[in-house]
């Protein structure tokens, strides 16, 4: 027996002396050794709807009856750009924004993303004196940990990427204000502003009132407010998202932010519908833009979706029915992390109250190793480092973990896999005497 036991306190692994230490370092290789012989083959990568979840939705496959929204146009002909009303109407009560200005397009919001940084670039908008691509350098701010499709999506298009912390409260407001007042290459900025992805962070109104209000030194900076999870409430205590577009208003910038959303984790996450929210004047540049692109969407799908839902507190009881698939797989990470690693001084973990993440931050320097360890064992996670700019954690320390996806049986062996392996991992960076 090491100092670990169940009765005594946990001493940090950090301060064991050398002989407990290396008693508790052959305990988990002899821990690890045993999970290598049990063939796992689980994964806690993407943030996926498991298929239960999907099933809640099964009855679109079975709508639309008839063909006519409410206006009586003909969803199966072309023709809609901004998507049919009643889907407008039930996704802008919820998202707070008017109708009028939400667009209802396809089933991806992360398409909607690119189109609207593709179209700065190459036309500049409504608030720009030339397009992005005729400036000597593009910046922007990327809070972390993050999500790798945002980087991704920049790098591919050469934009540069700074970071700042990402907090309990949202990005850390007062050092983007200061990078925004700064540097006019900054054009702009991520924030998943509710349950963001990774930390599960929501970002306050008093945070978002920063953002609208900060004096940028380029005259077109875009908050790109990206409210992927802005319904996915893990508990009844349920997040009011901040009203960026009405912040930014009032602040003189109405420009300023551009919000996405879909139903990609609310019906399917292959056939759902996505959302743009702007200024009038975003709107009709992005739809401007889009026309040269579609004759218009799937109103078909939107007029399914429609039906299905209902109203607007029909999607909110549905959301609820995915919180009874999801919560327990969540309560599950969180007991196993506290039983294995509690107290142990190896991890920190967040504690969502809603959306699709853990962030799960390991001793210094042993993320990869963590990853890699696991993934010997069977146990696929996403490699380390994803959540930041070009997949660089400085700290090799941060781990997404995504448990919607699997069913409860395999979070549970998956997560007690990933405890071992970052016992294992500390133990070796310990006695490697880093
Ligand atoms: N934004 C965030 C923050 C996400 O986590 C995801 C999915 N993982 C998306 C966007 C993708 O959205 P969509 O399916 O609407 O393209």
């Amino acid at each position: 027996m090491t100092e670990q036991t169940a009765t005594s306190r946990p001493v940090p692994v950090t301060e064991l002396a050398p002989e407990a230490l290396a008693a508790f370092a052959a305990e988990q290789r002899a821990a690890y050794d045993a999970l290598l012989t049990r063939s796992l083959r689980l994964d806690l990568t993407r943030g996926k709807p498991a298929p239960a979840q999907l099933d809640l939705s099964e009855e679109l496959l079975s709508l639309p009856r008839g063909h006519a929204d409410a206006g009586g146009t003909d969803t199966r002909n072309y023709g809609g750009l901004q998507g049919i009303a009643e889907i407008r109407e039930i996704f802008g009560e919820l998202l707070g924004v008017p109708a009028s200005q939400l667009v209802a397009g396809g089933n991806s919001s992360l398409t909607m993303m690119h189109d609207t940084l593709v179209h700065l670039l190459l036309h500049g908008g409504v608030d720009s004196p030339r397009p992005w691509a005729q400036e000597e350098k593009v910046t922007f701010i990327c809070p972390v940990p993050g999500y790798d499709r945002h980087f991704a999506l920049l790098e591919s298009y050469g934009i540069d990427m700074v970071t700042v912390p990402m907090g309990e409260h949202g990005p850390d407001a007062e050092a983007v204000a200061a990078l925004a007042a700064s540097d006019p290459s900054i054009r702009g900025m991520w924030v998943v502003p509710t349950y963001a992805n990774p930390t599960g962070a929501v970002t306050t109104q008093e945070v978002a009132a920063r953002l609208a209000a900060m004096e940028t030194a380029a005259p077109d900076f875009k908050i790109f407010w990206d409210n992927a999870y802005a319904l996915h409430h893990l508990t009844a205590d349920e997040a009011k998202s901040a009203d960026i577009l009405s912040l930014c208003s009032s602040a003189g910038h109405p420009h300023r932010a551009v919000m996405f959303a879909s139903t990609s984790k609310i019906s399917f996450a292959g056939a759902g519908v996505a959302f743009l929210a702007a200024s009038p004047e975003n709107v009709e540049w992005y739809l401007k833009h889009l026309s040269k692109a579609s004759i218009g969407p799937d109103k078909v799908n939107q007029l399914r979706h429609a039906q299905f839902f209902g109203s607007a507190q029909g999607v909110r009881e549905h959301m609820v029915r995915h919180r009874g698939v999801i919560a327990p797989k969540f309560a599950e990470v969180e007991r196993i992390l506290t039983e294995r690693l509690g107290g142990l001084g190896v991890a920190t973990w967040t504690r969502p109250s809603g959306g699709y993440f853990v962030s799960l931050d390991v001793l210094d320097g042993t993320a990869s190793r963590v990853v890699e360890l696991a993934k010997a064992a069977g146990v696929a996670l996403t490699p380390a480092g994803s959540s930041f700019p070009r997949g660089d954690d400085p700290d090799d320390r941060n781990i997404r973990l995504a448990p919607t996806f699997p069913v409860l049986a395999e979070v549970t062996e998956a997560m007690d896999a990933v405890a071992t392996c970052v016992l294992l991992a500390a133990a070796e960076r310990v006695q490697g005497g880093a």
